[in-house]
């Protein structure tokens, strides 16, 4: 079920195959960091078409994630953990047979053990924006980022042949502040069996067609969606929304002065706003200080009424929610609501 693959003959090009190709005995292998995206994908990348290139913005993202990866391992070392870091120039490959038709790739990013206790575990490292790193430590990474968790599950059983709790280390690309999530080992076993459920069809697939180009699989996502704006064969797959990218939403046609305008009015509407809001936050804290310092909630000032408003606020420590309940339990329990805004700078 299991091999690992190391030495220079791992080196090169080891973290820039294609996300999918067939071998000589009729398998198609799937990189594990691509294991959970469209089939639709790996099919054109296992057949030889031509990926787009990634721009400058993806490829400086796509590096500082990499050259971050190390500086994360070396934390977790300075806060008790013991790491053993895969070797850059020749990284530990693993290959696990996860169906008789599909094999799955890749380098796990490190292994490690956790100051106090616990056994050896994968870890995978990811760096995040602070919006994607607030969203994965409040929902977990099962909901946030499920393609981490199905990468560390395939790493583990690749490894070590079991499932075992794995490690999901991340760093705020802004903040430069890291923490990380345990999946415990029973849901990296279901993490690896969904794994295995989205990949059997491409086996079959395979099995049907053979390695034909033409014989395409479904689209497993909607022309729109941020897989497909973000998908190296966008053009192939849905040639005309490789140019207008955008939702079939209805939208009003402001002209580029009416926007302009609008910034303009933002602006000055806020400047004429910040100096009353300044002297109201110095007036308030005078008034707090004068009313902590009389020991009364409630005065009559000026003929007005001032209060001392005393107000609790409950936190939820999301890190340990996460470790309790499986990501089906705390759907129902942590809701996501999403809305859109503009903001100036
Ligand atoms: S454009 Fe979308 S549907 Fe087509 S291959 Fe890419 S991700 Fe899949």
């Amino acid at each position: 079920m299991k091999e690992t693959v190391n030495g220079p003959g791992a080196q090169a090009g080891a973290y820039d195959r294609p996300s999918a190709s067939f071998d000589r005995e009729g398998h198609i292998e799937v990189r594990a960091s691509a294991a959970m995206s469209c089939r639709r994908a790996l099919w054109y990348a296992a057949t030889g078409h031509e990926p787009a290139p990634p721009d400058e913005a993806s490829l400086t993202v796509l590096e500082t994630g990499r050259s971050l990866e190390p500086v994360v391992l070396r934390a977790m070392q300075r806060a008790g953990w013991e790491v053993a870091p895969t070797d850059a120039n020749s990284p530990m490959g693993v290959v696990l047979q996860l169906t008789p038709i599909v094999k799955v790739t890749g380098h796990p990013d490190a292994t490690g053990t956790p100051p106090l206790f616990g056994g050896e575990a994968v870890i995978e490292v990811k760096t995040r924006g602070p919006a994607a790193f607030r969203r994965w430590q409040t929902l977990g990474a099962e909901r946030s980022h499920p393609d981490s968790v199905a990468q560390a599950a395939l790493y583990t059983y690749g490894l070590f042949g079991e499932a075992r709790d794995a490690v999901i280390a991340t760093m705020d690309t802004a903040e430069r502040a890291w923490d990380h999530e345990v999946i415990p080992a029973e849901r990296v076993e279901r993490a690896l069996e969904r794994t295995r459920e989205w990949l059997a069809p491409l086996g079959a697939h395979h099995a049907t067609h053979g390695a034909n180009p033409e014989a395409l699989p479904d689209r497993d996502f909607e022309a729109g969606s941020w897989r497909c704006n973000s998908c190296p064969f966008l053009a192939t797959c849905l040639p005309g929304d490789a140019e207008e990218t955008g939702t079939d939403e209805e939208r009003p046609e402001v002209s580029d002065e009416e926007a302009r305008q609008a910034v303009a009015a933002y602006v000055s509407a806020r400047e004429a706003l910040r100096e009353p809001e300044g002297a109201k936050r110095q007036a308030l804290g005078t008034l707090k200080a004068w009313m902590r310092h009389q020991g009364s909630a409630k005065a009559e000032l000026a003929d007005h009424t001032v209060s001392l408003v005393r107000s609790t606020r409950y936190a939820v420590d999301h890190k340990r929610l996460n470790a309790l309940l499986d990501a089906e339990t705390r759907k129902e329990i942590v809701t996501e609501q999403t809305s859109e805004s503009v903001r100036i700078n």
